[in-house]
């Protein structure tokens, strides 16, 4: 029998040191979203943890601004939240059209892929929308069963404008599945009002919580599809309906579904009780007026946004050319020496940018100016290096 000694790593304590994190996420945890992980775990059907999943749907409604009773958190991080809107909206023999805007148009097209599902994709070219006139054409000719746009594209950070899509594809039969992970709570948004029959999104960026849970949204139209399948959903984890009957969306008994992350739901909470207290809309202005703090920090200091329309501009996720002969990796390393982080580029967009996410409590004025101060010192000393 073979036996192995403890690991002496394990013999030692943890190392985490302090972080201002302005990369694409996670964000800084808020200190009132902090103090819940250490609160008593419950049971994940006892009244009180029902009553808190309760208010997380009511939270979620709000900050998503739907109606939709399937309005719940799907266990795991962002992806899951894609994965789960996927395997439940496509069924075998349907047209997937994605508007691809960057790395996550790419990503939702690869699970459809995995799935066998047929794609037709709709691109801009990195730091570009894709004009909505173009998207309403694309659905009207190849009359797909389900559309996909990324709102808040973090490996550019590009906003894609969403106005009117939504009624193209009422008009001719589509389901309207829209990425919210690096948007929500930074930029307008508002699910019914844009028709939009499925939504997801994290807690880790705006909402300043963990990773861990991805809140997500399904219209009547969407449970509609669900329901009358040909197929059942390959995931059981995923499954939507489920999923709504344990979160307490059907109106019947709850069922045990699996065990729900007690601590993270916890930290939702207290994410979304500080946007109900500031209120969604002020969220929403605030990154907006921070957005242009940003921007004149840049400016102020020789550097240009990616995104060269404004109107097209994440507000809580700046994309910043790297300009010539600096390198990137060298900055952003330097800066994490300093306790900062801000990221390089993803995807496409290696090398030729960083990516600095001013999320929920990280957008604030003087916080922002200091680290575009950092940057600028940090890309003198590399040069000076040089
Ligand atoms: N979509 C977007 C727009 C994202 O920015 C991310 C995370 N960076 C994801 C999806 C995936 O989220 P996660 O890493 O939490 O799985």
């Amino acid at each position: 029998m073979s036996s192995r000694a403890p690991p002496k790593a394990l013999l030692q304590d943890m190392v985490v040191p302090p972080r201002q994190l302005f990369g694409p996420g996670p964000s800084n945890m808020a200190d009132s979203i902090a103090e819940t992980q250490s609160k008593s775990l419950l049971g994940h059907l006892h009244p009180e943890f029902v009553q808190i999943m309760g208010d997380v749907r009511l939270g979620l409604q709000y900050i998503f601004k739907t109606d939709n009773n399937y309005t719940f958190a799907v266990s795991g991080t962002g992806h899951s939240g894609m994965e789960c809107a996927m395997v439940n909206l496509l069924e075998p023999g349907d047209r997937f059209l994605v508007v691809e805007i960057g790395l996550w148009g790419q990503r939702a097209a690869d699970l459809a892929n995995r799935m066998g599902i047929e794609v037709k994709k709709i691109s801009a070219p990195h730091g570009k929308a894709v004009p909505v006139e173009d998207i309403r054409k694309a659905i009207a000719e190849y009359k797909p069963n389900l559309v996909f746009v990324c709102q808040g594209d973090s490996s550019t950070g590009v906003a894609q404008p969403l106005e009117t899509i939504g009624d193209a594809c009422r008009e001719h039969g589509a389901l309207f599945l829209v990425d919210t992970v690096a948007s929500l709570g930074g930029t307008p948004f508002a699910a019914d009002d844009l028709k939009v029959d499925c939504v997801y999104s994290a807690t880790q960026k705006v909402l300043n919580a963990p990773p861990g849970l991805a809140p997500i949204s399904f219209s009547d139209r969407a449970i509609e599809k669900i329901r009358n399948r040909k197929q059942r959903v390959a995931s059981f984890y995923f499954d939507a309906l489920e999923l709504g009957n344990y979160w307490g969306c059907d109106g019947e008994l709850k069922r045990y579904h699996h065990t729900a992350p007690i601590s993270t739901v916890y930290a939702l909470r207290a994410a979304l009780s500080a946007i109900a207290k500031e209120g969604i809309d002020e969220s929403i202005q605030r990154h907006k007026d921070n957005a242009q703090v940003l921007y004149s920090a840049l400016k102020k200091n020789g550097l240009e946004p990616f995104v060269e329309d404004e109107k097209l501009r994440l507000p809580c996720l700046t994309t910043v050319k790297v300009p010539e002969g600096v390198d990137w990796k060298d900055v952003a390393g330097k800066m994490l020496t300093n306790g900062t982080e801000i990221a390089g580029g993803l995807g496409a967009t290696v090398g030729k940018i960083w990516r600095i996410g001013t999320f929920g409590i990280n957008s604030n004025k003087t916080k922002i100016e200091n680290v575009v101060e950092l940057l600028s010192n940090s890309i003198k000393e590399t040069r000076s290096k040089i």
